[in-house]
């Protein structure tokens, strides 16, 4: 199976950073067909971002968050629907620094909004730093996967992609030692697999992020139930991103 690498530019980028991201990557891309790359830009520059992907092809779009609901009159929000009309295929939905400043209540919501508009949620979950010393991390990842599993739709739909991101480990240089990677990404497939009526352990996707880098890349896929990576800092820089795009996973 191709394994996903997605790039979350957080609040990072400008129009000249993106010219010179894509003139650099474009040329040194070169297994566009091993690995499913995906750029999540901040909204501001998803149209333009866009406008690269549409002469290459060598990576899909995503946006970073997006509002529940289609039909009401929110300023300053944007809908799953207006992202599906400029070209995005996945939205990130919960990622931690969003949830450290927000009310969580609507996350199922969200992740339904996603699917009824067509494109894949990237569902973030993970413990923070004191939660994982008073070894609370099985139960804070069954509360948000919740989430999904009280909802109908998405109860049916096994077309969400799970991202573990340790919230301690994002920024930090710090990764989880492997074998807890990869005994969270196996908790979490099997978890969903046995309660989601159409999912087999396998159709369960889930991404590892926090600290990913090309010093540890390898050792991250070197865990059988990681599918993927979500890449915060590192992914800014485009000789660093395009080196992970590259390596043979
Ligand atoms: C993130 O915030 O999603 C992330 C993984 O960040 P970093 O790679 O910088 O730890």
């Amino acid at each position: 199976m191709k394994k996903i690498i997605a790039a979350n530019w957080k609040m990072s980028g400008s129009k000249d950073f993106i010219k010179k991201y894509f003139n650099y990557f474009e040329k040194n891309i070169k297994n566009t067909s091993r690995n499913n790359i995906i750029i999540f830009p901040s909204y501001p520059h998803l149209a333009e971002v866009n406008s690269y992907k549409k002469i290459n092809k060598s990576f899909e779009l995503g946006a970073q968050h997006c509002h529940h609901n289609n039909e009401v009159a929110q300023t300053s929000c944007v809908s799953a629907a207006m992202l599906n009309d400029i070209g995005c295929n996945f939205v990130l939905v919960g990622h931690s620094e969003w949830r450290s400043l927000n009310n969580e209540d609507n996350l199922s919501k969200i992740l339904e909004s996603v699917i009824n508009n067509n494109m894949t949620p990237i569902f973030c979950i993970g413990e923070n730093y004191s939660q994982k010393e008073n070894s609370k991390t099985q139960s804070v990842i069954d509360n948000q996967l919740q989430n999904i599993l009280d909802n109908k739709i998405l109860f049916e739909n096994c077309k969400i992609i799970i991202a573990y991101e340790p919230v301690w480990a994002i920024g930090t240089g710090t990764i989880p030692d492997i074998n807890i990677i990869e005994f969270i990404h196996s908790y979490i497939k099997s978890k969903l697999a046995q309660k989601l009526s159409s999912a087999q352990e396998k159709d369960i996707i889930v991404l590892y992020g926090g600290s990913v880098s090309t010093k540890n890349i390898k050792e991250i896929f070197s865990a059988k139930s990681v599918d993927g990576v979500l890449i915060g800092g590192a992914s800014l820089n485009v000789e660093e991103f395009t080196k992970i795009c590259n390596e043979k996973l």
